[in-house]
């Protein structure tokens, strides 16, 4: 098949482990007889240096005529709170140009990662979760105002947004475990009374053979680390799920190896790893590239409906890391780590 994909690196680790991302997608071309066109765009604090816009119109225009949108992650000291623009506007805005609304992350533990993990090996055995996250409502994109001495972040769900959410939810629990966790904050939030309400209804008269459980966010924060392997689909909103995501990347051993894909009504999506720019360890190459990869997994899946290929990738990172692939962040105490080239070639040879 023909398919256009836009790549954009970003800031600090992002073209590291983009770079890694985009061999892998040149392997899987060349391997299955496919034709990907990979343009490269700026974005990000990148693209503020270059044209003072975090997501210059040129490179939104490449974004919208794409297949899919392979992102490494935008961000750094140098573009903090206090900027005039930030990265993170960009970021904001792009999902809502392509209008991924739902994010998903899927958490496993790799079994040979179990020992790699702050939490009880025992603990994690058999966690397989997804979280599918609100990604263009709520807080984050509610009205700001801001005076000498106050400062307000408007917070507002419809329910239209709450329906299309809970879909998601519902039709990827149908094909697992068919149970729904909603999590919310109705105890205090208007907005959650809502989201709770709306995620019944939708989830009791589409998903018949879909349970749904209410879970308040500070008690699910704590189910999370204290038995997660009774979780499979988590839905909840776009500031809830941001935390929650990286509360539960620690299940799986490191941010550096879980991926996201975010999806709209059509095909085209956004695919990230969960990760951000990590200017603590930029430029030194010792990133993880395996949530990029993962990623690119996703990507196949999803927008190229290229499930055969999905499934190599996959097996491929599986492979490596039974072998023994590591970066530092995954790594054993006293054993040798990998950069971020010699990961991404191992995964290759896995491939191959
Ligand atoms: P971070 O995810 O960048 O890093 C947190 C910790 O995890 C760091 O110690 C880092 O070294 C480590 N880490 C992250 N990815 C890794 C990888 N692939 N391999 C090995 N170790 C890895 O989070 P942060 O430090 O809170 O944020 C740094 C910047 O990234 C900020 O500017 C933030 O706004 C931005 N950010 C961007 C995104 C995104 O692009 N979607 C997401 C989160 C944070």
């Amino acid at each position: 098949m023909k398919a256009r994909i836009a790549v954009i690196a970003g800031d600090g680790i992002g073209p590291e482990v983009v770079a890694e991302g985009t061999r892998v997608l040149e392997r899987v071309a060349e391997k299955f007889g496919h034709e990907f066109q990979m343009n490269a765009a700026p974005f990000g604090g990148a693209a503020i240096d270059l044209t003072g816009d975090p997501l210059p119109k040129a490179t939104l225009d490449e974004c919208l005529s794409a297949d899919a949108v392979l992102l490494g992650a935008i961000g750094g000291p140098k573009w903090g709170p206090s900027s005039p623009v930030r990265p993170e506007q960009g970021l904001l805005r792009i999902r809502r140009e392509l209008g991924v609304y739902a994010n998903l992350r899927p958490i496993k533990l790799h079994p040979a990662l179990r020992d790699s993990s702050a939490i009880k090996p025992e603990v994690l055995d058999g966690v397989d979760l997804v979280f599918v996250r609100e990604l263009t409502g709520g807080i984050y994109f509610g009205e700001k105002t801001r005076t000498a001495t106050t400062a307000t972040d408007l917070c507002s769900y419809s329910v239209a947004e709450v329906e299309r959410i809970t879909r998601v939810a519902g039709r990827l629990a149908s094909s697992r475990r068919k149970q729904v966790f909603s999590i919310d904050k109705s105890n205090v939030l208007e907005t959650s009374r809502l989201w709770r309400e709306v995620a019944e209804r939708v989830i009791k008269q589409e998903f018949p053979d879909v349970s749904i459980e209410h879970m308040l966010v500070d008690s699910a924060a704590m189910h999370l680390i204290r038995r997660p392997r009774d979780f499979d689909v988590l839905v909840t909103e776009n500031m809830f799920g941001d935390i929650l995501t990286d509360e539960g990347a620690m299940l799986a051993s490191s941010l550096g190896v879980l991926p996201s894909a975010s999806i709209g009504e059509g095909r085209r999506g956004l695919y990230e790893p969960i990760h951000g720019s990590a200017p603590d360890i930029a430029g030194k190459g010792i990133a993880n590239p395996v949530g990029t990869i993962l990623s690119v997994a996703m990507l196949l899946r999803h927008s190229l409906a290229l499930e055969t290929e999905a499934l190599a990738v996959e097996g491929a990172v599986n492979k490596a890391i039974e072998d023994g692939a590591r970066t530092a962040d995954i790594a054993e105490k006293g054993r040798p780590a990998l950069t971020t080239r010699q990961m991404g070639d191992a995964i290759l040879a896995a491939l191959d």
